[in-house]
């Protein structure tokens, strides 16, 4: 008998790779360009140029022992030394190198914090509309998941929804901004109270309450400034990855940053070696490891995403849509034209418009589209969106503008 739990996680799977494959074979059958494939956030704009450059670098000039072993299981110093040099000339003078830890990328950085940080009965407390791996991530390292509504109109964290659930057991308070599926940054005010809030809870229940941020899209912003949680609260970890900034999602870099303030931060970091030792991640990618030494904080053409944004924005407002406006990543949110989004969804099928249903996000009525597809496209599927929207004002569904 094999572990059930795993078993169902394999044999389930993601409501979003289930319509990429689907997509695939629709492509197949009809053409790739009459295919609107929303339901991926895999980025379409090509890494940098200065990442094949650095690359060929890196090969030519590395002994070829060095460049194909192992590094320390934490990260090779010299590129700790630059992450850390990076997060502190940008963010204030917040980590040191023996605070980060090089992984393969955010959701690895996700689940080894995890599991660094829950003992048997912890609770982690995410927001709707998030991610749903968390959930993945968060029971398999044990802990309690709870998943808690956001403000209805601006989908900022309701701090008094947050007060009424935390418990002497909430370990983990997990927050990702730039939202994936929102596009939502939260505001300075909203991370000030919350990170009042934890403060006061962690006083109260006398125990460290982990702040932990997850910042795939933290370059990803269309002028809006993402705040930095360390600047707030000192038992921040951030969770981060190149995969979305650099276009390099394959190829799995990242890293976990602990605040130099946090009070327990060397039993922490010890803890996420530790775990990153028992789920087996032996060391990050070492070629890219050397990658973003060099070209850290490069990025690919995030122009090309607002572009999108903007397009796609306007075209859905003038068919009817209600979206709320994304400050980043590449995701629209929006409300469905029936109670029912996975109805929706199919529906949608019916003119090749894959959409993510936002039951999977923690947020029924909703879905979500991710944009990170060539403009052209966006633009050849504005008529079918039409066309959905008619078909539902033909049979006089409201429409919620
Ligand atoms: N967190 C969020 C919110 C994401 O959207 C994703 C990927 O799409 C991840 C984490 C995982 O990113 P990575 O490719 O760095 O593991």
């Amino acid at each position: 008998m094999v572990n059930q739990t795993m078993a169902g996680l394999g044999k389930k799977r993601s409501v979003i790779r289930e319509l990429f494959e689907y997509g695939k074979i629709r492509a197949e059958q009809i053409g790739r360009e009459n295919v609107f494939d929303f339901s991926l956030g895999n980025p379409s704009i090509p890494a940098p140029p200065s990442v094949n450059a650095a690359l060929k670098e890196i090969i030519d000039g590395t002994d070829s022992v060095e460049l194909h072993g192992y590094s320390s299981a934490q990260g090779d110093l010299s590129v700790r030394r630059s992450v850390a040099s990076s997060i502190n000339r940008r963010f204030g003078d917040n980590t040191t190198e023996i605070l980060i830890y090089m992984t393969c990328g955010a959701a690895a950085s996700l689940r080894i914090s995890f599991s660094a940080l829950v003992e048997e009965g912890d609770e982690l407390i995410a927001f709707a509309p998030c991610f749903p791996e968390y959930k993945v991530f968060a029971e398999s390292a044990g802990a309690k998941y709870t998943l808690l509504p956001s403000d209805r109109e601006s989908l900022q964290i309701d701090l008094s929804v947050l007060e009424g659930a935390i418990s002497e057991r909430t370990k983990i308070v997990l927050v990702n901004s730039p939202n994936n599926p929102s596009g939502v940054i939260y505001s300075e005010e909203t991370i000030e109270g919350l990170c009042a809030l934890l403060k006061r809870k962690e006083k109260e229940y006398a125990h460290p309450i982990y702040l932990v941020a997850d910042e795939p899209y933290r370059e990803l912003t269309y002028g809006k400034q993402v705040p930095y949680l360390m600047n707030y609260y000192d038992d921040t970890l951030v969770c981060y990855s190149w995969s979305k900034s650099l276009s390099l999602p394959g190829e799995r870099i990242g890293y976990i940053a602990l605040c130099k303030r946090m009070a327990e931060k060397e039993d922490v970091y010890a803890a996420i070696c530790g775990a990153g030792r028992a789920l087996g991640y032996v060391c990050a990618p070492v070629l890219f490891q050397k990658l973003v030494e060099r070209c850290g904080e490069d990025a690919a053409d995030i122009g090309a995403y607002r572009k999108n944004r903007d397009l796609l924005l306007s075209g859905l407002r003038e068919a009817g849509y209600t979206c709320i406006e994304p400050d980043g990543a590449f995701y629209l949110f929006v409300k469905a034209l029936e109670d029912d989004e996975v109805a929706f969804c199919e529906r949608a099928k019916e003119y090749e418009l894959l959409l993510v249903p936002g039951g999977d996000f923690g947020s029924p009525g909703y879905v979500r589209i991710a944009y990170c597809v060539s403009y052209k496209q966006i633009k050849k599927s504005l008529p079918a969106f039409r066309k959905l929207a008619e078909a539902y004002q033909g049979e006089s569904h409201e429409l919620h503008c």
